[in-house]
Protein backbone atom coordinates (compact mmCIF):
# COMPACT_ATOMS: atom_id res chain seq x y z
CA UNK A 1 0.00 0.00 0.00
CA UNK A 2 1.35 3.33 -0.74
CA UNK A 3 2.07 5.84 1.46
CA UNK A 4 -0.79 8.48 0.32
CA UNK A 5 -3.73 5.10 0.60
CA UNK A 6 -1.96 4.50 4.17
CA UNK A 7 -2.83 8.13 5.55
CA UNK A 8 -6.08 8.14 3.44
CA UNK A 9 -7.49 4.60 5.49
CA UNK A 10 -6.49 6.38 8.88
CA UNK A 11 -8.45 9.52 7.92
CA UNK A 12 -11.23 7.30 7.28
CA UNK A 13 -11.13 4.89 10.17
CA UNK A 14 -9.91 8.00 12.29
CA UNK A 15 -13.51 9.62 11.41
CA UNK A 16 -15.59 6.36 12.21
CA UNK A 17 -13.40 5.81 15.49
CA UNK A 18 -13.97 9.54 17.19
CA UNK A 19 -17.95 9.91 15.93
CA UNK A 20 -17.26 12.12 12.98
CA UNK A 21 -18.51 10.17 9.70
CA UNK A 22 -20.17 6.70 9.98
CA UNK A 23 -21.15 5.09 6.35
CA UNK A 24 -25.05 5.26 5.76
CA UNK A 25 -27.34 2.77 7.43
CA UNK A 26 -24.51 0.29 8.29
CA UNK A 27 -26.32 -2.28 9.64
CA UNK A 28 -27.51 -3.15 6.10
CA UNK A 29 -23.69 -3.20 4.91
CA UNK A 30 -24.26 0.58 4.07
CA UNK A 31 -25.19 2.40 0.89
CA UNK A 32 -22.14 3.41 -1.91
CA UNK A 33 -21.23 6.70 -1.60
CA UNK A 34 -23.89 8.04 1.04
CA UNK A 35 -22.54 8.85 4.53
CA UNK A 36 -23.81 9.86 7.79
CA UNK A 37 -22.21 12.50 9.83
CA UNK A 38 -21.52 11.51 13.58
CA UNK A 39 -22.23 13.37 17.20
CA UNK A 40 -18.78 15.12 16.29
CA UNK A 41 -19.02 15.33 12.10
CA UNK A 42 -22.21 17.09 12.89
CA UNK A 43 -20.85 20.17 14.69
CA UNK A 44 -17.72 20.40 12.99
CA UNK A 45 -20.10 20.28 9.41
CA UNK A 46 -21.89 23.01 10.83
CA UNK A 47 -19.01 25.18 12.05
CA UNK A 48 -17.76 24.83 8.75
CA UNK A 49 -21.09 26.00 7.24
CA UNK A 50 -20.88 28.77 10.04
CA UNK A 51 -17.67 30.21 8.54
CA UNK A 52 -18.60 30.35 4.96
CA UNK A 53 -21.94 32.03 5.56
CA UNK A 54 -20.51 34.44 7.50
CA UNK A 55 -17.90 35.43 5.53
CA UNK A 56 -20.12 35.15 2.42
CA UNK A 57 -23.66 36.93 3.80
CA UNK A 58 -23.10 38.34 7.33
CA UNK A 59 -19.77 40.32 6.21
CA UNK A 60 -21.06 41.69 2.81
CA UNK A 61 -23.70 43.84 2.78
CA UNK A 62 -24.57 42.92 -0.96
CA UNK A 63 -24.81 39.55 -0.34
CA UNK A 64 -28.06 37.68 0.68
CA UNK A 65 -28.76 34.49 1.73
CA UNK A 66 -31.69 31.77 0.89
CA UNK A 67 -32.37 28.54 1.08
CA UNK A 68 -34.79 26.85 -1.67
CA UNK A 69 -36.27 23.18 -2.11
CA UNK A 70 -34.57 20.60 -3.40
CA UNK A 71 -37.48 19.62 -4.86
CA UNK A 72 -38.08 21.95 -8.60
CA UNK A 73 -40.87 21.80 -10.83
CA UNK A 74 -39.00 19.47 -14.04
CA UNK A 75 -39.03 22.34 -16.46
CA UNK A 76 -36.24 24.09 -14.05
CA UNK A 77 -33.79 20.88 -15.17
CA UNK A 78 -34.99 21.15 -19.01
CA UNK A 79 -33.88 25.20 -18.62
CA UNK A 80 -30.78 24.68 -16.78
CA UNK A 81 -29.32 22.18 -19.22
CA UNK A 82 -28.85 19.29 -16.79
CA UNK A 83 -31.60 17.18 -18.83
CA UNK A 84 -30.29 16.92 -22.04
CA UNK A 85 -26.26 18.07 -20.92
CA UNK A 86 -25.46 16.94 -16.98
CA UNK A 87 -23.99 13.80 -18.56
CA UNK A 88 -20.28 12.06 -17.51
CA UNK A 89 -18.59 9.72 -19.97
CA UNK A 90 -18.24 6.39 -18.94
CA UNK A 91 -16.32 3.63 -20.00
CA UNK A 92 -16.06 -0.23 -18.82
CA UNK A 93 -13.39 -2.36 -18.88
CA UNK A 94 -14.76 -5.92 -19.86
CA UNK A 95 -12.27 -8.05 -17.83
CA UNK A 96 -12.92 -6.98 -14.42
CA UNK A 97 -16.58 -5.20 -15.38
CA UNK A 98 -16.12 -2.22 -12.84
CA UNK A 99 -17.13 1.33 -14.54
CA UNK A 100 -14.84 4.23 -14.52
CA UNK A 101 -15.16 8.00 -16.05
CA UNK A 102 -13.66 8.38 -18.96
CA UNK A 103 -12.52 11.76 -18.22
CA UNK A 104 -11.44 10.87 -15.05
CA UNK A 105 -9.04 8.02 -16.34
CA UNK A 106 -7.50 10.35 -18.78
CA UNK A 107 -7.08 13.18 -15.96
CA UNK A 108 -5.67 10.23 -13.35
CA UNK A 109 -2.87 9.62 -16.08
CA UNK A 110 -2.07 13.39 -16.60
CA UNK A 111 -1.95 13.45 -12.64
CA UNK A 112 0.99 10.97 -13.08
CA UNK A 113 2.45 13.11 -15.33
CA UNK A 114 2.19 15.82 -13.32
CA UNK A 115 3.91 13.79 -10.23
CA UNK A 116 6.45 13.35 -12.76
CA UNK A 117 7.36 16.84 -12.73
CA UNK A 118 7.29 17.64 -8.64
CA UNK A 119 9.90 14.62 -8.43
CA UNK A 120 12.10 16.62 -10.86
CA UNK A 121 11.41 19.61 -9.35
CA UNK A 122 12.42 18.42 -5.54
CA UNK A 123 15.30 16.45 -7.29
CA UNK A 124 16.98 19.72 -8.84
CA UNK A 125 15.73 21.74 -6.00
CA UNK A 126 18.32 19.10 -3.67
CA UNK A 127 21.04 19.39 -5.97
CA UNK A 128 21.09 23.12 -6.09
CA UNK A 129 19.79 23.90 -2.86
CA UNK A 130 19.84 27.47 -1.90
CA UNK A 131 20.59 28.59 -5.30
CA UNK A 132 17.22 26.84 -6.72
CA UNK A 133 15.41 28.88 -9.12
CA UNK A 134 11.90 26.59 -9.30
CA UNK A 135 10.33 28.91 -12.16
CA UNK A 136 13.63 29.13 -14.56
CA UNK A 137 13.89 25.32 -14.18
CA UNK A 138 10.05 24.72 -14.54
CA UNK A 139 10.73 26.79 -18.04
CA UNK A 140 14.18 25.62 -18.55
CA UNK A 141 14.70 22.24 -18.19
CA UNK A 142 13.54 20.06 -21.24
CA UNK A 143 12.28 16.87 -19.38
CA UNK A 144 10.18 19.08 -17.46
CA UNK A 145 9.09 21.19 -20.39
CA UNK A 146 8.55 17.49 -22.21
CA UNK A 147 6.09 16.18 -19.40
CA UNK A 148 4.51 19.82 -19.26
CA UNK A 149 3.55 20.22 -22.91
CA UNK A 150 2.57 16.05 -22.97
CA UNK A 151 0.18 16.72 -20.18
CA UNK A 152 -1.74 19.87 -21.65
CA UNK A 153 -1.72 18.46 -25.31
CA UNK A 154 -3.51 15.46 -23.93
CA UNK A 155 -5.90 18.24 -21.39
CA UNK A 156 -6.68 19.74 -24.84
CA UNK A 157 -7.71 17.02 -26.91
CA UNK A 158 -10.20 15.23 -23.98
CA UNK A 159 -11.85 18.96 -23.77
CA UNK A 160 -12.02 19.57 -27.33
CA UNK A 161 -13.46 15.49 -28.06
CA UNK A 162 -15.95 15.98 -25.16
CA UNK A 163 -17.17 19.42 -25.94
CA UNK A 164 -17.32 17.88 -29.39
CA UNK A 165 -19.44 15.03 -27.97
CA UNK A 166 -17.12 13.32 -30.09
CA UNK A 167 -17.16 9.91 -27.71
CA UNK A 168 -15.22 8.38 -30.26
CA UNK A 169 -12.26 10.09 -29.98
CA UNK A 170 -12.19 9.97 -26.09
CA UNK A 171 -11.78 6.27 -25.53
CA UNK A 172 -9.22 6.76 -29.18
CA UNK A 173 -7.13 8.90 -26.75
CA UNK A 174 -7.58 6.38 -23.89
CA UNK A 175 -6.15 3.33 -26.29
CA UNK A 176 -3.13 5.82 -27.64
CA UNK A 177 -2.28 6.56 -24.16
CA UNK A 178 -2.41 2.92 -22.95
CA UNK A 179 -4.63 3.42 -19.96
CA UNK A 180 -5.05 0.06 -18.28
CA UNK A 181 -8.07 -0.81 -15.45
CA UNK A 182 -6.33 0.08 -12.12
CA UNK A 183 -8.54 -3.30 -11.07
CA UNK A 184 -7.96 -5.85 -14.08
CA UNK A 185 -5.11 -4.92 -15.78
CA UNK A 186 -6.18 -4.80 -19.11
CA UNK A 187 -6.91 -2.71 -22.14
CA UNK A 188 -10.42 -4.35 -22.98
CA UNK A 189 -12.34 -1.03 -22.83
CA UNK A 190 -16.32 -1.04 -24.11
CA UNK A 191 -17.08 2.04 -26.40
CA UNK A 192 -17.15 5.61 -24.38
CA UNK A 193 -21.33 6.41 -23.62
CA UNK A 194 -23.09 9.44 -22.16
CA UNK A 195 -24.84 8.89 -18.25
CA UNK A 196 -27.19 11.68 -16.98
CA UNK A 197 -26.65 11.74 -13.79
CA UNK A 198 -29.86 13.08 -12.35
CA UNK A 199 -32.07 10.95 -9.83
CA UNK A 200 -35.47 10.74 -10.52
CA UNK A 201 -38.35 11.08 -8.47
CA UNK A 202 -41.90 11.48 -8.66
CA UNK A 203 -44.64 13.89 -6.91
CA UNK A 204 -48.53 12.68 -6.51
CA UNK A 205 -50.30 9.86 -5.02
CA UNK A 206 -51.54 8.19 -8.75
CA UNK A 207 -49.38 6.46 -11.27
CA UNK A 208 -50.88 8.27 -13.95
CA UNK A 209 -50.79 11.51 -12.80
CA UNK A 210 -47.45 11.70 -11.20
CA UNK A 211 -45.25 14.20 -12.16
CA UNK A 212 -41.71 13.17 -12.85
CA UNK A 213 -39.42 15.13 -10.39
CA UNK A 214 -35.38 15.47 -10.57
CA UNK A 215 -34.08 15.72 -7.04
CA UNK A 216 -31.91 18.80 -7.45
CA UNK A 217 -27.84 18.01 -8.62
CA UNK A 218 -26.89 21.64 -7.63
CA UNK A 219 -27.96 24.33 -5.21
CA UNK A 220 -27.79 27.33 -8.08
CA UNK A 221 -30.91 26.69 -9.92
CA UNK A 222 -32.89 27.78 -6.51
CA UNK A 223 -31.34 31.16 -6.67
CA UNK A 224 -32.02 32.07 -10.67
CA UNK A 225 -35.49 31.02 -10.07
CA UNK A 226 -35.80 33.75 -7.30
CA UNK A 227 -33.56 36.10 -8.87
CA UNK A 228 -36.92 38.40 -9.25
CA UNK A 229 -38.47 37.74 -6.33
CA UNK A 230 -35.02 38.55 -3.69
CA UNK A 231 -34.07 41.52 -5.91
CA UNK A 232 -37.19 43.38 -5.68
CA UNK A 233 -38.77 42.16 -2.20
CA UNK A 234 -34.83 42.93 -0.67
CA UNK A 235 -34.22 45.72 -3.21
CA UNK A 236 -31.39 44.98 -4.13
CA UNK A 237 -29.07 47.25 -6.89
CA UNK A 238 -26.22 45.22 -8.74
CA UNK A 239 -23.68 43.85 -8.35
CA UNK A 240 -25.16 41.72 -5.49
CA UNK A 241 -25.15 38.08 -4.41
CA UNK A 242 -27.50 34.91 -3.43
CA UNK A 243 -26.02 32.67 -1.13
CA UNK A 244 -27.43 28.90 0.03
CA UNK A 245 -26.46 26.17 1.57
CA UNK A 246 -28.02 22.70 0.97
CA UNK A 247 -28.52 18.94 -0.33
CA UNK A 248 -27.62 18.49 -4.18
CA UNK A 249 -27.76 14.74 -5.35
CA UNK A 250 -25.91 13.21 -7.96
CA UNK A 251 -25.80 9.72 -9.45
CA UNK A 252 -22.08 8.90 -9.70
CA UNK A 253 -20.59 6.80 -12.04
CA UNK A 254 -17.76 6.39 -9.92
CA UNK A 255 -18.37 6.86 -5.93
CA UNK A 256 -14.91 6.14 -4.50
CA UNK A 257 -12.52 8.35 -2.15
CA UNK A 258 -15.03 8.24 1.11
CA UNK A 259 -16.55 12.09 0.96
CA UNK A 260 -15.31 13.15 -1.71
CA UNK A 261 -17.66 12.12 -3.85
CA UNK A 262 -20.78 11.09 -2.99
CA UNK A 263 -24.12 10.87 -3.93
CA UNK A 264 -25.95 12.87 -1.87
CA UNK A 265 -23.85 15.92 -0.44
CA UNK A 266 -24.07 19.28 0.44
CA UNK A 267 -23.00 22.77 -1.61
CA UNK A 268 -22.54 26.04 -0.25
CA UNK A 269 -22.56 28.28 -3.44
CA UNK A 270 -23.16 32.25 -4.24
CA UNK A 271 -24.24 33.48 -7.85
CA UNK A 272 -23.15 37.01 -7.91
CA UNK A 273 -25.39 38.99 -10.04
CA UNK A 274 -23.85 41.96 -12.40
CA UNK A 275 -24.19 44.19 -15.55
CA UNK A 276 -22.87 42.62 -18.70
CA UNK A 277 -19.08 43.08 -19.46
CA UNK A 278 -18.16 43.40 -16.13
CA UNK A 279 -17.74 39.60 -15.66
CA UNK A 280 -14.07 38.97 -16.27
CA UNK A 281 -13.18 41.46 -13.09
CA UNK A 282 -15.66 39.60 -11.11
CA UNK A 283 -14.80 36.64 -11.76
CA UNK A 284 -11.00 37.84 -11.06
CA UNK A 285 -12.27 39.65 -7.86
CA UNK A 286 -13.87 36.44 -6.53
CA UNK A 287 -11.76 33.67 -7.25
CA UNK A 288 -9.03 35.92 -5.03
CA UNK A 289 -11.58 36.06 -2.53
CA UNK A 290 -12.55 32.92 -2.18
CA UNK A 291 -9.21 31.47 -2.49
CA UNK A 292 -8.09 33.87 1.02
CA UNK A 293 -11.14 32.25 2.47
CA UNK A 294 -9.24 29.37 2.51
CA UNK A 295 -6.28 30.42 3.24
CA UNK A 296 -7.62 32.11 6.09
CA UNK A 297 -8.13 28.88 8.04
CA UNK A 298 -4.47 28.42 7.77
CA UNK A 299 -3.69 25.32 6.48
CA UNK A 300 -0.72 26.58 4.33
CA UNK A 301 -1.21 28.07 0.92
CA UNK A 302 0.83 25.23 -0.67
CA UNK A 303 -1.66 22.88 -0.42
CA UNK A 304 -4.09 24.99 -2.19
CA UNK A 305 -3.86 25.51 -6.07
CA UNK A 306 -5.53 27.24 -9.31
CA UNK A 307 -6.16 24.95 -12.32
CA UNK A 308 -8.22 26.65 -14.95
CA UNK A 309 -10.83 24.92 -17.11
CA UNK A 310 -9.85 24.19 -20.80
CA UNK A 311 -12.99 22.37 -21.00
CA UNK A 312 -16.21 24.73 -20.44
CA UNK A 313 -19.64 23.72 -18.95
CA UNK A 314 -22.26 25.08 -21.36
CA UNK A 315 -23.54 27.71 -19.48
CA UNK A 316 -19.74 28.95 -18.79
CA UNK A 317 -17.28 31.84 -20.57
CA UNK A 318 -14.28 30.71 -17.57
CA UNK A 319 -14.39 28.77 -15.25
CA UNK A 320 -11.44 27.45 -12.62
CA UNK A 321 -11.34 25.04 -9.43
CA UNK A 322 -9.69 26.01 -6.12
CA UNK A 323 -8.31 22.39 -6.01
CA UNK A 324 -6.51 21.35 -2.42
CA UNK A 325 -3.67 18.75 -1.90
CA UNK A 326 -5.85 15.77 0.06
CA UNK A 327 -4.60 12.75 0.73
CA UNK A 328 -4.85 11.15 -2.76
CA UNK A 329 -3.60 14.44 -4.71
CA UNK A 330 -4.62 17.89 -5.64
CA UNK A 331 -8.42 17.54 -6.88
CA UNK A 332 -11.04 20.04 -7.08
CA UNK A 333 -12.31 21.66 -3.72
CA UNK A 334 -14.41 24.34 -5.15
CA UNK A 335 -15.36 25.82 -8.46
CA UNK A 336 -15.43 29.48 -9.73
CA UNK A 337 -17.48 30.10 -12.97
CA UNK A 338 -18.74 32.95 -14.96
CA UNK A 339 -22.28 31.89 -15.91
CA UNK A 340 -22.62 34.26 -18.02
CA UNK A 341 -26.77 35.33 -18.31
CA UNK A 342 -27.01 31.60 -19.93
CA UNK A 343 -29.17 30.23 -16.88
CA UNK A 344 -31.72 33.58 -16.43
CA UNK A 345 -31.99 33.56 -20.50
CA UNK A 346 -33.28 30.42 -20.48
CA UNK A 347 -35.33 30.21 -17.82
CA UNK A 348 -36.83 33.33 -19.65
CA UNK A 349 -37.35 31.27 -22.17
CA UNK A 350 -38.73 28.13 -20.93
CA UNK A 351 -40.77 30.01 -18.46
CA UNK A 352 -42.27 32.62 -20.68
CA UNK A 353 -41.37 35.32 -17.89
CA UNK A 354 -38.84 38.12 -17.72
CA UNK A 355 -35.73 37.79 -15.41
CA UNK A 356 -34.04 41.32 -15.96
CA UNK A 357 -33.13 44.13 -13.89
CA UNK A 358 -34.39 47.75 -14.52
CA UNK A 359 -30.73 49.92 -14.23
CA UNK A 360 -31.85 52.98 -12.92
CA UNK A 361 -28.55 55.18 -14.49
CA UNK A 362 -28.39 53.52 -17.54
CA UNK A 363 -32.61 53.77 -17.56
CA UNK A 364 -32.51 49.97 -19.35
CA UNK A 365 -33.96 46.27 -18.65
CA UNK A 366 -31.21 43.88 -19.17
CA UNK A 367 -30.68 40.35 -18.22
CA UNK A 368 -27.68 40.52 -15.53
CA UNK A 369 -24.33 38.19 -16.00
CA UNK A 370 -23.17 36.20 -13.13
CA UNK A 371 -20.00 35.12 -11.50
CA UNK A 372 -20.53 31.46 -9.26
CA UNK A 373 -18.58 30.34 -6.52
CA UNK A 374 -19.62 26.57 -5.84
CA UNK A 375 -17.69 24.31 -2.88
CA UNK A 376 -19.11 21.37 -1.66
CA UNK A 377 -19.64 21.66 2.38
CA UNK A 378 -18.33 17.37 2.30
CA UNK A 379 -14.86 18.07 0.81
CA UNK A 380 -14.21 21.21 2.43
CA UNK A 381 -14.66 18.64 5.52
CA UNK A 382 -12.66 16.17 4.31
CA UNK A 383 -9.88 18.89 3.09
CA UNK A 384 -10.15 20.07 6.74
CA UNK A 385 -9.99 16.75 8.33
CA UNK A 386 -7.83 14.86 6.49
CA UNK A 387 -5.01 18.19 6.49
CA UNK A 388 -5.71 18.29 10.55
CA UNK A 389 -5.03 14.80 11.32
CA UNK A 390 -1.44 14.21 12.66
CA UNK A 391 0.73 11.66 14.15
CA UNK A 392 3.46 13.30 16.26
CA UNK A 393 6.27 12.29 18.22
CA UNK A 394 6.84 13.43 21.78
CA UNK A 395 10.10 14.57 23.24
CA UNK A 396 9.98 11.73 25.44
CA UNK A 397 9.74 9.46 22.34
CA UNK A 398 6.01 8.41 23.15
CA UNK A 399 3.71 9.54 19.90
CA UNK A 400 0.19 10.92 19.73
CA UNK A 401 -2.51 11.41 17.30
CA UNK A 402 -3.84 14.86 17.45
CA UNK A 403 -6.60 16.28 15.30
CA UNK A 404 -4.75 19.89 14.74
CA UNK A 405 -8.12 21.60 13.53
CA UNK A 406 -8.43 25.36 13.07
CA UNK A 407 -9.30 26.01 16.45
CA UNK A 408 -12.36 27.79 15.91
CA UNK A 409 -13.95 24.87 13.88
CA UNK A 410 -13.54 22.09 16.39
CA UNK A 411 -16.39 20.54 17.23
CA UNK A 412 -15.89 21.28 21.05
CA UNK A 413 -13.42 24.20 22.40
CA UNK A 414 -12.46 22.93 25.61
CA UNK A 415 -13.01 20.17 27.76
CA UNK A 416 -12.76 20.11 31.54
CA UNK A 417 -11.50 17.48 33.85
CA UNK A 418 -11.66 17.15 37.78
CA UNK A 419 -7.50 15.52 38.81
CA UNK A 420 -9.33 12.80 40.38
CA UNK A 421 -13.00 12.22 41.55
CA UNK A 422 -13.25 13.49 44.56
CA UNK A 423 -12.26 16.04 47.64
CA UNK A 424 -15.13 18.54 45.58
CA UNK A 425 -12.59 18.68 42.24
CA UNK A 426 -16.05 17.45 40.38
CA UNK A 427 -18.08 19.57 41.67
CA UNK A 428 -15.85 23.09 40.57
CA UNK A 429 -15.29 20.90 37.25
CA UNK A 430 -19.14 21.00 36.74
CA UNK A 431 -19.48 24.60 37.34
CA UNK A 432 -16.96 25.33 35.06
CA UNK A 433 -18.96 23.47 32.31
CA UNK A 434 -22.17 24.84 33.12
CA UNK A 435 -20.79 28.88 33.10
CA UNK A 436 -18.61 28.48 30.19
CA UNK A 437 -21.16 26.82 27.62
CA UNK A 438 -23.26 29.23 26.90
CA UNK A 439 -20.38 30.77 24.89
CA UNK A 440 -18.97 27.90 23.36
CA UNK A 441 -19.15 24.00 23.31
CA UNK A 442 -17.81 22.43 26.35
CA UNK A 443 -17.61 18.76 27.24
CA UNK A 444 -16.82 17.36 30.76
CA UNK A 445 -14.74 14.14 30.88
CA UNK A 446 -13.42 12.25 34.83
CA UNK A 447 -12.94 9.18 33.04
CA UNK A 448 -9.10 7.40 33.53
CA UNK A 449 -5.99 9.30 34.13
CA UNK A 450 -5.54 12.96 32.99
CA UNK A 451 -2.93 11.91 30.09
CA UNK A 452 -5.06 9.76 28.63
CA UNK A 453 -7.78 12.29 28.75
CA UNK A 454 -5.67 14.62 27.12
CA UNK A 455 -4.86 12.45 24.15
CA UNK A 456 -8.66 11.93 23.89
CA UNK A 457 -9.59 15.28 23.09
CA UNK A 458 -5.98 15.78 21.10
CA UNK A 459 -7.96 13.12 18.71
CA UNK A 460 -11.11 14.73 18.99
CA UNK A 461 -9.37 18.05 17.67
CA UNK A 462 -10.20 19.89 21.28
CA UNK A 463 -8.46 22.90 20.99
CA UNK A 464 -7.80 24.10 25.30
CA UNK A 465 -8.63 21.55 28.27
CA UNK A 466 -9.20 22.72 31.47
CA UNK A 467 -7.50 20.59 35.15
CA UNK A 468 -9.30 21.30 38.32
CA UNK A 469 -6.90 19.74 40.94
CA UNK A 470 -6.44 20.29 44.56
CA UNK A 471 -4.23 23.80 44.08
CA UNK A 472 -7.61 24.56 43.04
CA UNK A 473 -9.11 24.47 46.12
CA UNK A 474 -6.54 26.99 47.86
CA UNK A 475 -6.06 29.72 44.87
CA UNK A 476 -8.86 29.41 42.59
CA UNK A 477 -6.82 28.54 39.43
CA UNK A 478 -6.78 25.95 36.66
CA UNK A 479 -4.29 24.82 34.48
CA UNK A 480 -5.23 25.22 30.33
CA UNK A 481 -3.58 23.20 28.23
CA UNK A 482 -3.47 24.37 24.49
CA UNK A 483 -3.63 20.92 22.34
CA UNK A 484 -0.88 22.22 19.88
CA UNK A 485 2.07 22.98 21.62
CA UNK A 486 0.85 21.07 24.78
CA UNK A 487 2.07 24.19 26.60
CA UNK A 488 0.21 24.27 29.97
CA UNK A 489 -0.38 27.27 32.33
CA UNK A 490 -2.01 28.94 35.39
CA UNK A 491 -5.51 30.77 35.11
CA UNK A 492 -7.54 32.00 37.52
CA UNK A 493 -11.12 30.66 37.22
CA UNK A 494 -12.52 33.99 36.76
CA UNK A 495 -10.61 34.83 33.99
CA UNK A 496 -11.22 31.88 31.89
CA UNK A 497 -14.35 33.09 29.83
CA UNK A 498 -12.64 36.50 28.65
CA UNK A 499 -9.41 34.61 27.65
CA UNK A 500 -10.79 31.73 25.69
CA UNK A 501 -13.70 33.92 24.04
CA UNK A 502 -10.36 36.47 22.78
CA UNK A 503 -8.38 32.83 21.57
CA UNK A 504 -11.44 31.70 19.84
CA UNK A 505 -13.34 34.91 18.16
CA UNK A 506 -13.89 34.15 14.50
CA UNK A 507 -13.03 37.56 14.30
CA UNK A 508 -9.43 37.14 13.83
CA UNK A 509 -9.79 34.29 10.86
CA UNK A 510 -12.68 36.45 8.81
CA UNK A 511 -10.39 39.47 9.19
CA UNK A 512 -7.41 38.26 6.92
CA UNK A 513 -10.06 38.31 4.17
P1 LIG B 1 -16.18 16.98 -10.15
O1 LIG B 1 -15.45 17.42 -11.40
O2 LIG B 1 -15.29 16.61 -9.00
O3 LIG B 1 -17.26 15.97 -10.42
P2 LIG B 1 -17.87 19.20 -10.57
O4 LIG B 1 -16.99 20.06 -11.39
O5 LIG B 1 -18.94 18.39 -11.23
O6 LIG B 1 -16.99 18.25 -9.64
P3 LIG B 1 -19.46 21.33 -9.60
O7 LIG B 1 -20.65 20.96 -10.38
O8 LIG B 1 -18.67 22.51 -10.02
O9 LIG B 1 -18.51 20.07 -9.44
O10 LIG B 1 -19.89 21.46 -8.07
C1 LIG B 1 -19.33 22.40 -7.20
C2 LIG B 1 -18.69 21.76 -5.99
O11 LIG B 1 -19.56 20.79 -5.41
C3 LIG B 1 -17.42 20.99 -6.30
O12 LIG B 1 -16.31 21.84 -6.34
C4 LIG B 1 -17.35 20.02 -5.16
O13 LIG B 1 -16.75 20.62 -4.02
C5 LIG B 1 -18.80 19.74 -4.84
N1 LIG B 1 -19.22 18.44 -5.40
C6 LIG B 1 -19.58 18.18 -6.67
N2 LIG B 1 -19.92 16.89 -6.81
C7 LIG B 1 -19.75 16.32 -5.60
C8 LIG B 1 -19.94 15.00 -5.09
N3 LIG B 1 -20.39 14.03 -5.85
N4 LIG B 1 -19.68 14.78 -3.78
C9 LIG B 1 -19.25 15.77 -2.97
N5 LIG B 1 -19.05 17.03 -3.40
C10 LIG B 1 -19.30 17.31 -4.69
Amino acid sequence: MTQQSEIFKKVISHAKEYGFIFPSSEIYDGLSAVYDYGQNGAVLKNNIRQYWWKAMVQLNENIVGIDASILMHPTTWKASGHVDAFNDPLIDNKDSKKRYRADVLVEDYVAKIDGKIEKEIVKASKRFGDAFDKEAFINTNTRVKDYQEKANAILKRLGKSLEAGNLEDVKALIEELEIACPESGSRNWTDVKQFNLMFGTKLGASADSAMDLYLRPETAQGIFVNFLNVQKSGRMKLPFGIAQTGKAFRNEIVARQFIFRMREFEQMEMQFFIQPGTQKEWYEKWKEKRLNWHLSLGMGSENYRFHDHEKLAHYADAASDIEFKFPFGFKELEGIHSRTDFDLKSHEEFAGKKLQYFDHEKNENYVPYVVETSIGLDRMFLAIFSNSLQEETLEDGSTRTVLKLPKILAPTKLAVFPLIKKDGLPEIAREIVSQLKWDMDVAYDEKDAVGRRYRRQDALGTPYCITVDHQTLEDQTVTLRERDSMKQERIAIDQLSDLLKEKLDVKHFLKQL
